[in-house]
Parts: structure tokens; sequence; C-alpha cells
């Protein structure tokens, strides 16, 4: 059986000129690692789509294989805590960065980077979810792990209907919160109500220069927006809330006061998926196949196949994806 394998490279000329092409490529070319996984499943992430259209500089070595997230089978694995056969999801630690990532047949891996597959998930579901649900479960851990639940009040989602925002939005729901989904596409509240959102907010309610200080309107936050949004939603938190913010959809820039740090002891939570410590992965994948109900997971998801990454990428940047992409690579 041929071992050569389809993937996608991101390569640069002289001039800095990106260009992404689909290449065939055999297991030598792979980068150094001590396991590898033949990839089932993968997924676009927003990050994922500032790499393939070089609209931010996600790629830090050239050429690249992008995808931060994978899941599939150990094929081969000289680590102690992996196995041939062995089912095992991959977010982050710089995959799809300066690692050759998930878009390919086959990645060759540190054996420290991955986890287990919950039993639960197929790989399919775990890409469902991906780095953007389970950067949501990040948020989730920080909001609770600051003793803030849902008898403080409402959460307010921002990028509701984006990958992080949607499975927030379902997460949180299921424990009992009542969800305000802040949304620029009004026709998707059905859907987002189809999740558990218990509000719909327009997000240009936020998205504007807003006051320091604002009427108190919830508890907590889970922000995936940044800018302005992101100011707004700390200046109408409750005394004593907080808000987990792990995106910038809106933009990098927080032009925001402290009069909400320090008149009502609001706290900010930052989230980074990338380089979490692994208990912290362990902790985020066993709640979130407790924690989302796969009903939920289904109607997040849309598949696509390795033909319809390029196209999928594109569309998450120009904010065209609704939940998540799934791309099945058997
Ligand atoms: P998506 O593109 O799926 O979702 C982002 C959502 O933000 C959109 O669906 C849209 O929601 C909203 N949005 C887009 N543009 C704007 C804008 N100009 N102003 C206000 N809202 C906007 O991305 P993901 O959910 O995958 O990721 C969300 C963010 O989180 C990204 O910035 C990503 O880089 C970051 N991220 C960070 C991680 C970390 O480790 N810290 C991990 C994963 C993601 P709607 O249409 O409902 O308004």
């Amino acid at each position: 059986m041929s071992e050569t394998f389809r993937a996608i490279l991101v390569s640069r000329d002289e001039q800095k000129k990106q260009s992404v092409d689909v290449v065939v490529m055999a297991p030598d070319d792979l980068m150094d690692g001590d396991v590898d996984v033949a990839v089932e499943a993968t997924t676009v992430n927003y990050k994922d789509g500032l790499a393939i259209t070089g609209k931010a500089p996600v790629v830090r070595r050239w050429p690249l294989i992008p995808g931060i997230d994978l899941a599939g089978t150990v094929i081969r694995s000289t680590h102690a805590d992996w196995k041939t056969g062995d089912k095992v999801v991959l977010n982050g630690w710089g995959v799809g960065e300066t690692h050759y990532g998930a878009y390919a047949g086959r990645a060759r891996l540190n054996g420290d980077w991955l986890v287990p597959l919950p039993e639960r998930f197929s790989p399919k579901d775990a890409m469902a979810i991906g780095t953007a649900g389970y950067t949501a479960m990040l948020c989730v851990l920080a909001l609770e792990k600051a003793g803030i639940g849902p008898d403080r009040g409402p959460v307010i989602v921002t990028g509701a209907s984006g990958g992080v925002g949607s499975v927030a939005t379902a997460i949180l729901s299921k424990l009992g919160w009542h969800v305000i989904a802040s949304t620029g596409r009004p026709d998707e509240a059905g859907w987002l109500t189809d999740l558990g959102a218990a509000e719909i907010i327009d997000r240009a309610e936020l998205s504007e220069p807003g006051k320091p200080l604002a009427k108190e309107r919830w508890a907590a936050g889970v922000d995936a927006v940044g800018s302005h949004t992101l100011a707004n939603v700390l200046a109408a938190t409750s005394y004593g809330g907080a808000v987990a913010c792990c995106g910038l959809a809106q933009g990098m820039d927080l032009p925001a006061s402290v009069a909400p740090f320090i008149l009502r002891g609001v706290s900010l939570f930052g989230i980074d998926s990338v380089m979490a410590p692994k208990p912290r992965r362990l902790e985020a994948w066993r709640r979130l196949a407790q924690d989302l109900e796969p009903e939920k997971l289904r109607s997040i998801a849309t598949e696509i196949t390795f033909d319809g990454i390029l196209d999928a990428a594109r569309d998450i940047v120009d904010g065209k994806i609704r939940g998540r992409v799934v791309v099945d690579m058997t």
C-alpha cells in the first residue's frame, strides 16, 4: 500500500508572497516527532483561516502544513504513553503554526501534545468541538474556578454564532445559565435559541465605543470578540462578576477603563488554549464529554472533505461560517 498522502502546503516566495498548494507527501517529508497519527478528522478554525489566507501572521515556519486540530489513530509510536491503535486528539501546541499540522493524511507529533479521544466522541465529534469548543470549555472552567455560577445572574456570549460562541452557548445553557447571545446574524436567532440561548442581542449594541460603566446586565461573560465589544461587556458586568476573554474577532485592542475592575470588583480572565498545560486539557475534554449534548454538537457542525478546506478557510475569515466545520479526512 502506498504511504503517500495529500497535504495542504503554504509557502512564501522571496518577496514574501504567500501561496497555497495541494501536494503529495511521504512520511519522510514530515517533521520530527515520536508519534505518527493517521488523521481521520480535522476542522477549520478562525486561526486556520488566517493561516491559509495569510491575513495574520499565524504561520511562523515556511513552508508549513496548516491545521491546528486533529483527531485520529496512532500508527507508529516510540512514546511511552501511546501505542498503535490508540485514538487521540491534538489541539494547538504550535501545530499548524510552527510544526506541520492537520491538513494532511498523516501527522508526526510529539506524544506529550496528545490527549486520549474521550470514549463518548468519534474523531468527527471531537473536531466538531476542536480548539474553538475546547477553548469555550476553558472559558467556562475559568468562570467556575472564580466561583461564579448561574445563581449570580445571566451570562453573555459574544460572537455567538461562531465556533467558540456556539459551543459556549450550548454548554452554559446545559449548566443552567441564562445565556444572552450577542450576534451580528439575526437570521441565526432560531438556531441560537435551539442551542440554548435565552435571549439574543444585536452585536451592534456592543461594538461601538461605550461608557466606562453601564447598567449591570450580566454576571459573567465569554468573549470571543475583543475590542469595544469586550470593553462594553466589562462595563455592563454586575458587581463581583467575571469575564473570560479568548478572542479578537472585532480587534486586538481593548479600549476600556479600569472602572469595572475598581468600582465593581469585576475580574477579567485571559484564556489561552494553545499552550494550556495537559491537566487542564484533560479536564476540559472530560467536561466536554459530560456537558455537551450530542444533538447540540450535531447542530453546530457542518461536514466537508479535504477538498473543501481552502474555501472554508476563506469563508471563516469573512465571517460566513456558522458554528463549526468538520473535515472528514477518511
Ligand atoms: P469564528 O469565526 O467561528 O467566530 C467568530 C465570531 O465573532 C463570528 O462568527 C461573529 O459572530 C463574530 N464576529 C466576527 N467579526 C466580528 C466583528 N467585526 N465584530 C464583532 N463580532 C464579530 O471564530 P472562532 O469562534 O473559532 O474564534 C473566535 C475568536 O477566538 C477568534 O478571534 C479566534 O482567533 C479566537 N480563539 C482564541 C483561542 C485562544 O486560545 N485564546 C482559541 C480559539 C479561538 P456573530 O456572527 O454571531 O456576530
